[in-house]
């Protein structure tokens, strides 16, 4: 609308305003309500659960009392299921006939709080009631009874606010009541006021979008207008008939041939966890199916996409008749399993490996479950896309890759919305950002209008993909936004919108734009950069638990192989769904309420506790139970490089180096082996790291390594997802500590900052520098790096991420850049000149960021820092409170030093007693790494081997085994055959293959048959 300011200080309207604000009263006020034009009043009675969820069957048997409208309900978390009996009057029209509910909800969000699922006596569902989809059918006239589950989820998030809330765990939320009842009533449809209704609501949304002097928006808004004229406001349905007749010419003018096509498909973004538990995401999940399968009966045109196999698999454990007509939905093609993976995991942050399971058992479930295999991975809202997923996607068979986060950019805009990402290995798949930039769309005007301001190709392009429908506990798609759906088909002043399915319109994509614009490298999101360090438990327990996984399959299947032992793939599997359910992209990131953190490091623990006892009984089958006292120490090396001279892979004598004794000299400690020499001193700072054999320093001249900075944290919005740059420039040095002294094989130092407290070990070993943290961290909005400044010439870094690793600038030239001020890397970073560098390995943290600037000197140094602990206060107020351990590693090499020193920081070797045991595996060549070590998803018994070439460099190698197989097979991560060309000759026992810069390459051994 147009708004001039009259001398008077009054705001002047302009006419289609002024009309506009007639329309909108009238519908608002007369059309609205007039939707029901009669009800009928129910008996209600409930039983209140005091607790956690309880099945329909144990619920149905409880003592229901009999409740009121205006009752209040619902303490937060709980559950109170109401028993509803009514009658459905024989004059009405089955399509007319609804149970209506309100349960107090808020008209602000159409999910994030209370719902409910409606039962028929039976126990099967009905439907859902949501904020804005609150409705029951009752289609058999006569006497009624449904039970109605309702869910006292409380409002945890006020949509830009982020006050500390005690809500987000059980123990502090509270007992007050969160909702009043305020309404459950049998109600008659006015069909032809609720159609007026849906033809009002697509050309309203059309006024404020279309050129503000254009025919067509003074055509609809004349047309809304002598709507209002002819209808009665005193008798809505009697003229309804009459109003659409008003609105019809308007509606029947066909949009221009070359209209943006909106390729519409019905959705739910269902956070697996976030601001509720698992739990309530499993009746979630249930409720948005209960809709879907409700809407599908409306219209054969409908298709409803859904991700993450876990939810099917909770759907199916849950709600099993449920899951039979989804079952049958997926084969009449009205559902599409989506994304092949098994959540929508965050992609920064899990390993190669588990990003690798994450499409096996997503996929493998579809396949089995479903019989389909999607074609798309299906990521919307994901905090961040790493460079390695293009080969991983690809090599799981997907094709296609949708988001819309990175229109979350606070600084720059991906230049295009259909084209080819690139991966660091050059692979490359078809991808599209949705220019509606939203994955909850009502297909209203603003969305529609946005999708075609905001698409890159249009001019050469016209197909783009329209997610529609509520996510998070708002329903899914609604029959309100059929209806929109249907007006805009082909619709003048809006894009054309058909009902489709994700293939389809991948297809129409692809073949419209043969020659489409390549992006290379990782989609790095300018938001939320706090995500790679918030829950340091969380991100602990994943890192933990992912090399727990490596250790646990790569003894099982050497002992299932050379001892015949039995292969715990029912257990491992168990395993990874815990660890991959928590990829999810709100838990490993650390955003989510303090409950379900909680439920994470519980099940990591669970998960430490199977691993450790499957790989004890996988060890003792291969070394003996190495009870005899005269037998040699030896350590299992489950890393893919030799340690020590224990064989990668293999368990062997472990002569393990001692740590340097500290000297005292000139009030400061020397730690010092035959490779590097490092001086501590008494601020507990690192003022000289020597290497020897180079003879070159470290820390450039005038500066001190080591060093933790404590900085503000205090985030403009979103909390535990962001850090702000601004926020650095306030902050200090710990450099007074408590204490600083020598212990027999480390130098030992202790900060106290108010109630919190950092240990630091301090130690040189095997020519390496070890700092060992040990951290009672009682902060509020800080932020904890540790900074090593370094003297070398470098415009670029090297961060490990999945499967090799990513160069990024390091300067500020551009705005991108400068952005770019908190990066991920995983076991390592890496940054040097041609012929010399320093690597800095962890054991767990994400965090970090590396910047040339200006040393004392005035030449140019890299500021190399990691990002150990925040404490964020929303949604989890007590994020990051207690105990953390860390471990730093830092030593001068290049990029072969780094993935070493990464690997025995993830893969320390484990202390063993009894016979030694030669590798299953061996590879040649240092540059091609396994990364993981199975059995076949198939049971086949079949020897299964990842590898991917860790340089970035062209490498050859020789696989080697210690056993015979039938024969040897490239295949992709689901283990089929792809006659990939970098197997280039097989002999017995050996396989000579030449990896392209970071390729990776499953191998496939299959196990000798026996005869018949
Ligand atoms: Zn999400």
């Amino acid at each position: 609308m147009t708004v001039d300011q009259n001398p008077h200080g009054r705001v002047r309207l302009d006419s289609i305003a002024l009309a506009m604000q007639r329309v909108r009263r009238f519908t608002r006020f007369r059309l609205a309500p007039a939707v029901y034009s009669e009800t009928r009043p129910v008996e209600v009675s409930a039983w209140v659960v005091g607790g956690e969820p309880v099945p329909f069957d144990e619920a149905r048997g409880q003592r229901f009392e009999p409740v009121e409208m205006g009752m209040p309900w619902g303490r937060p978390w709980d559950t109170v299921w109401f028993d509803v009996r009514g009658v459905a009057p024989t004059a009405w029209a089955p399509e007319e006939t609804e149970l209506v509910v309100d349960l107090g909800f808020t008209a602000e969000q159409p999910g994030f709080q209370a719902e409910a699922t409606a039962y028929r006596p039976d126990g099967s569902i009905v439907k859902a009631i949501e904020p804005l989809n609150a409705w029951v059918p009752l289609p058999q006239h006569g006497p009624f009874r449904l039970l109605i589950e309702a869910a006292a989820n409380p409002v945890v998030q006020v949509p830009h606010e982020y006050e500390p809330t005690l809500l987000g765990d059980l123990r502090t939320s509270g007992d007050e009541p969160h909702y009043t009842l305020r309404r459950i009533e049998v109600a008659r449809r006015d069909i032809v006021v609720w159609e007026l209704l849906q033809d009002v609501s697509a050309l309203d949304g059309l006024v404020d979008v279309l050129p503000p002097d254009g025919m067509r928006r003074a055509a609809i808004v004349s047309a809304l207008e002598r709507m209002v004229d002819i209808m009665d406001p005193d008798d809505v349905p009697g003229t309804a008939a009459q109003g659409r007749e008003a609105l019809a010419p308007v509606l029947s003018t066909k949009a221009p041939a070359g209209a943006l096509r909106v390729a519409a498909v019905g959705h739910a973004h269902i956070d697996c966890a976030w601001l509720w538990p698992t739990r309530e995401t499993e009746r979630k999940v249930a409720r948005t199916f209960a809709n879907v399968l409700d809407l599908i009966e409306r219209d054969p045109e409908f298709v409803f996409a859904a991700s993450s196999a876990q939810q099917y698999a909770w759907l199916k454990e849950r709600q099993p008749g449920l899951y039979a007509r989804v079952r049958d939905a997926v084969a009449a093609g009205r559902i599409r399993p989506v994304g092949g993976m098994w959540v929508e995991s965050d992609t920064n942050m899990p390993g190669g490996e588990a990003l690798a399971r994450q499409f096996v058992l997503g996929k493998r479930f579809f396949l089995e479950e479903f019989g389909v295999e999607s074609d798309e991975v299906w990521l919307p809202d994901s905090f961040g896309y790493t460079a390695s997923l293009p080969q991983i996607a690809t090599a799981a068979g997907a094709r296609y890759f949708v988001t819309q986060k990175p229109s979350w950019n606070e600084t720059n805009a991906i230049p295009y919305s259909t084209f080819l990402w690139e991966g660091i290995d050059g692979s490359r798949i078809f991808t599209h950002l949705p220019p509606a930039e939203t994955y909850n769309s009502d297909l209203d005007g603003p969305d529609l209008a946005r999708a075609e301001r905001n698409f890159s190709e249009k001019g050469v392009a016209r197909e783009v993909l329209g997610l529609f429908g509520w996510g998070d506990g708002g329903g899914g798609p609604t029959r309100e936004m059929l209806a929109m759906a249907a007006r805009k088909a082909d619709l003048d002043g809006s894009p054309r919108v058909r009902l489709t399915d994700p293939t389809s319109f991948f297809t129409a994509a692809e073949a419209e734009l043969p020659a489409p614009p390549v992006w290379v490298g990782e989609m790095y999101l300018e938001l939320h950069r706090g995500a790679l360090v918030s829950q340091q438990k969380t991100k602990r327990g994943n890192r933990h638990s992912e090399a727990l996984l490596r250790q646990a399959e790569l003894w099982a299947a050497t002992a299932a192989i050379l001892k015949g032992a039995a292969y715990p793939a029912a257990q491992l599997e168990d395993a990874w769904r815990t660890v991959l359910l928590q990829q999810f992209h709100d838990i490993l990131p650390g955003t989510a309420i303090a409950w379900v953190h909680q439920d994470a490091e519980a099940g990591y623990a669970r998960v430490e506790s199977l691993l450790e006892e499957l790989i004890e009984t996988a060890l003792a089958a291969l070394t003996g139970d190495g009870d005899s006292d005269d037998e040699v120490p030896l350590a299992a090396n489950a890393g893919p490089l030799a340690q020590h001279g224990v064989p990668a892979m293999g368990i062997g004598p472990a002569p393990v180096p001692a740590p340097a004794a500290p000297r005292a000299k000139d009030g400061a400690w020397v730690l010092e082996d035959d490779r590097l020499r490092v001086v501590v001193d008494d601020r507990g700072a690192l003022v000289s790291i020597r290497d020897l054999v180079a003879g070159r320093e470290v820390l450039p001249e005038g500066t001190a390594g080591g060093v933790l900075q404590l900085l503000r944290d205090t985030p403009r919005e979103w909390d535990a997802w962001d850090i702000n740059e601004e926020d650095q420039r306030s902050g200090r040095e710990l450099l007074e500590p408590a204490w600083v002294r020598g212990d027999s094989d480390a130098v030992v130092v202790r900060h106290e900052i108010g109630k919190s407290a950092v240990d630091v070990r301090i130690s040189v070993v095997d020519g390496h520098l070890d700092l060992a943290f040990d951290i009672d961290w009682q902060e509020s909005q800080k932020l904890l790096k540790l900074a090593f400044p370094i003297d070398v010439r470098a415009d670029r870094a090297a961060s490990e991420l999945q499967f090799g690793h990513l160069h990024r600038p390091i300067h500020r030239n551009t705005s991108w850049d400068t952005a770019r001020f908190e990066t991920v890397a995983h076991r390592w970073i890496h940054v040097g000149e041609p012929s010399w560098g320093v690597a800095i390995a962890n054991d767990v943290v994400y965090g970090h960021d590396l910047r040339t600037i200006a040393a004392p000197s005035g030449r140019p140094m890299v500021m190399a820092r990691l990002s150990l602990l925040r404490a964020p206060r929303y949604p989890d107020p007590s994020a990051d409170q207690g105990r953390h351990s860390f471990t730093v590693s830092l030593r001068p090499g290049g990029i072969p030093e780094a993935v070493a020193d990464g690997y025995r920081q993830h893969l320390p070797l484990r202390a063993r007693h009894g016979a030694p045991v030669a590798p299953l595996v061996a590879v040649s060549n240092p540059a091609v790494v396994v990364e993981a070590v199975k059995l076949a998803e198939d049971g086949s018994g079949d020897l299964v081997l990842r590898l991917y070439e860790a340089h970035g460099d062209r490498s050859p190698a020789a696989v080697t085994t210690s056993v015979d197989w039938d024969a040897v097979e490239a295949t992709d991560l689901l283990e089929r055959p792809t006659g990939d060309s970098a197997v280039q000759r097989v002999e017995p026992r050996r396989v000579e293959v030449t990896l392209r810069p970071f390729e990776l390459l499953t191998l496939r051994f299959r196990a000798p048959r026996a005869a018949a």
